[in-house]
């Protein structure tokens, strides 16, 4: 049975797609079987993966919005192991289209991977930058939710606004929900502000905090242009070999 994690922090540009595809696809590579649902109108997991098209039929949108078939959203990436439902543009309607549920609104995607659990080890979610009824069908449909968090400035600005929709969740609609862990992304350890940051957010979240830190690295930003994960890119690079080392770690935690 697969464990769902969803990749979420509302705040935007954090990392949390570049987590999301590049942790799936070094799991994948250490023998997993992983699907990325790419759950943002953005579609930034899709490209990461490959698929360009905005339009792309037998969408995430199609599967929770036209109810069609979860099995036949499922693609293969270029890694073995590696699948994916991709987005499409008509996502962005969705939350609009859900909150006309009247019940059960929240529940919709945990209902259709539900189908799929059979055929995985993992399911990531890559969560759009809110925290609106996208965001609650995925942690409602989650087992854990990782949380990357730049290590900028205003890095825990924000972090509680998120932490209260992962316990309404959890209150509500998903009472085995945790915080699976907190990836620090962007990270440069003889900066002063990134060091600062790590010790606030070790505070708050103690040992969840992943041991593998993700540094700043031109390479992980290129990867998506090519359609690829940082793996076959250019596996030598800092990002790369930081990435592999959280896939090693987050199965380390799991056994
Ligand atoms: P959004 O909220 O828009 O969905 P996100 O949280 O998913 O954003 P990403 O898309 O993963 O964030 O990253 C934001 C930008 O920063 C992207 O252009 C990405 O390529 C780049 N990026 C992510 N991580 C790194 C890193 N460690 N080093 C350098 N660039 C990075
Ligand atoms: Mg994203």
């Amino acid at each position: 049975m697969a464990k769902i994690i969803s990749f979420a922090n509302q705040k935007g540009g954090v990392g949390k797609t570049t987590t999301c595809v590049n942790l799936a696809a070094y799991i994948a590579a250490l023998g997993k079987r992983v699907l990325v649902v790419d759950f943002d109108p953005q579609g930034n997991a899709s490209s990461a993966l490959g698929l360009f098209d905005k339009k792309a039929k037998n969408s995430i949108y199609d599967v929770i919005c036209d109810d069609s078939d979860t099995t036949s959203a499922v693609r293969a990436a270029e890694v073995n192991g590696l699948f994916f439902i991709p987005s499409s543009d008509d996502l962005a309607g969705a939350e609009l289209e859900l909150s006309q549920i009247v019940i059960g609104r929240e529940r919709v995607l945990a209902e259709k991977l539900e189908l799929l659990k059979d055929n995985f080890d993992y399911i990531f979610i890559d969560c759009p930058p809110s925290l609106g009824l996208l965001t609650v069908n995925a942690l409602t449909a989650s087992d854990g939710v990782i949380v990357p968090i730049q290590c900028e400035y205003f890095a825990l600005e924000g972090l509680s606004q998120m932490m209260n929709t992962v316990r309404l969740v959890k209150k509500h609609l998903n009472p085995t929900l945790e915080v699976h862990g907190v990836v620090l992304t962007m990270y440069d350890s003889r900066a002063k502000l990134s060091r600062g940051v790590l010790e606030e957010i070790v505070k708050f979240f103690g040992d969840r905090v992943y041991d593998a830190k993700i540094p700043r690295n031109i390479r992980l930003a290129e990867a998506p242009s090519y359609g690829k994960p940082v793996l076959l890119y250019d596996k030598r690079c800092a990002g790369a070999m930081a990435y592999a080392a959280l896939a090693k770690e987050f199965l380390n935690k799991e056994a």
